[in-house]
């Protein structure tokens, strides 16, 4: 058995080796060497493993191809694109609402060169980054006022500590939800500085639970849409109407935490549970809080939209200065917003909007066009089909709703679940990854979330998953 560590190059000599890579030329040499110590550092656990066995890993050209790999793969940006074939729409991890066209555009546009961000062009004097989407939000939810922060979770804190610090705030037990991504309402409202009090039962709380409670001491009935779970059977909530009246009667402002707002009218598609924002506002609600990214389809914010009055204060918080949103945010909202002023548009502009609508005919066509493309590129790698499935809109919205879908099953042709699992993972490390799942013994592919510009990128990093080595090494760009 020769010392299979003394046989792995010097440092120098495997830089040397680099020069030769156009790509990797310009990389700053203190880092290249940094990065030729790591993937040596890695050979050495490897030989300690017993991964690496024999001299020829460690003296052939394939030793110095796995090197070049590495060294590539690590100097590539860490935020980086992926292929969602999930169908998950709004998918929290894989980075929410895709912009339309008009708000990438303005995004641009708002880097590229200086705007009026802060100045008020008629005037000539300072203005308000909130003045170019307050009166589009106002003219479309029905609000007498707006703001925008950083996202929907400081939108609840920022409103909970204007208006509640120090004093209580009514919420049902049924709403003291958590969200995900750690975001608890009875948390939320310790750090607010305002104190819970819960009314009612698990399944049931009624406008008296709510009116027994409230005391001299109160400063807010708070309303939480339970997103992302439903309570079936045996259960009650109290209607924003009810509490309005509530509220009204004893002069205690209402709130309720959307969400994931919604601006576009879904019902008519079956989708039930997602209140429109509009109809909450309408419903007299004084402030309402939802997300930019969920099915609103912008880009990340926080919206509170309702009474000036309330507004204002909230405003006026320093604590506001600490969430306040950017300018590229700022840009991507209003172009969003803009875009609802005409549904049809909203619908075919905004990609969130048009991926939760989209037809089962279109998706079957485009499933059958994905799977043709993958036939001409990859059969005898892989056995390829389509099947019905069922895609969500995520993002904690409709979670009870299956959308009906076509899916893509791809499955390699030998070595079974293991081969199969082995796909998956090397999927996540080709380029671009690709994130799919796998549901009876095949790998799905759902078109839903996938535009057809993307269907060649799907059958190249197919193919470099099925080209790596079962540790996903293997050299692929
Ligand atoms: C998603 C959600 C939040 C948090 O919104 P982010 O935009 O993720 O900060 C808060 N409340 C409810 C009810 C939600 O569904």
């Amino acid at each position: 058995m020769p010392n299979l560590f003394r046989l792995l190059p010097p440092v120098d000599q495997a830089l040397h080796r680099l020069a030769g890579e156009p790509e990797l030329a310009a990389m700053p040499r203190p880092l290249l060497r940094d990065l030729v110590n790591k993937f040596l550092d890695l050979c050495r656990e490897e030989i300690k493993a017993g991964v690496i066995a024999s001299e020829e890993q460690l003296v052939s050209d394939t030793f110095f191809r796995r090197m070049t790999c590495f060294v590539r793969s690590q100097s590539r940006p860490h935020f980086r694109r992926v292929l969602n074939a999930t169908g998950v729409v709004i998918h929290t991890n894989l980075g929410r609402s895709l912009l339309a066209e008009s708000a990438i555009e303005a995004v641009t546009e708002a880097c590229r060169n200086y705007s009026n961000l802060e100045f008020n062009l008629d005037t000539g004097k300072r203005g308000s980054r909130y003045s170019h989407v307050e009166e589009l939000l106002c003219r479309l939810t029905g609000a007498e006022a707006a703001l925008v922060v950083n996202n929907n979770a400081s939108a609840v804190l920022l409103c909970l500590e204007t208006l509640a610090k120090g004093r209580e705030t009514i919420v049902s037990r049924g709403q003291l939800v958590e969200i995900g991504g750690s975001f608890r309402i009875p948390d939320v409202m310790a750090r607010s500085g305002s104190i819970l009090v819960e009314v009612g039962a698990t399944n049931r709380t009624h406008p008296r639970d709510y009116e027994n409670a409230i005391n001299e001491n109160t400063a807010l009935l708070l309303r939480v849409h339970t997103s992302n779970y439903r309570m079936i059977g045996f259960t009650r909530e109290t209607t924003a109407e009810e509490l309005v009246e509530i509220g009204r009667r004893r002069n205690i402002p209402v709130m309720e935490d959307l969400g994931s707002g919604c601006f576009f009218d879904l019902r008519p598609m079956g989708f039930q549970f997602e209140p429109m924002v509009q109809d909450v506002v309408a419903s007299g609600a004084d402030v309402v809080t939802f997300s930019g990214d969920k099915v609103l389809g912008g880009p990340q914010a926080g919206i509170i939209v309702g009474r000036r009055e309330y507004i204002e204060k909230i405003k006026r918080n320093p604590i506001n200065r600490a969430m306040r949103i950017d300018k590229m945010t700022l840009a991507a909202l209003e172009a969003t917003l803009r875009l609802y002023l005409d549904p049809e548009l909203a619908r075919r502009e905004i990609p969130t909007i048009a991926m939760i609508t989209a037809e089962p005919d279109e998706l079957k066509k485009k499933a059958q066009a994905l799977a043709r493309l993958l036939k001409r590129d990859l059969s005898g790698r892989l056995d390829i089909a389509t099947r019905p499935g069922v895609s969500r809109v995520g993002g904690g919205s409709f979670p009870e709703r299956d959308l009906p879908t076509t899916v893509v099953t791809v499955k390699p042709t030998s070595g079974g679940a293991q081969a199969l699992e082995t796909l998956k993972d090397n999927l996540r490390t080709a380029e671009p990854p690709l994130i799919g799942y796998i549901e009876e013994d095949a790998f799905c592919l759902d078109p839903r979330t996938l535009r057809n510009d993307e269907f060649r990128l799907v059958s190249a990093s197919l193919a470099q998953a099925l080209d790596m080595a079962g540790d996903g090494s293997a050299c692929h760009n």
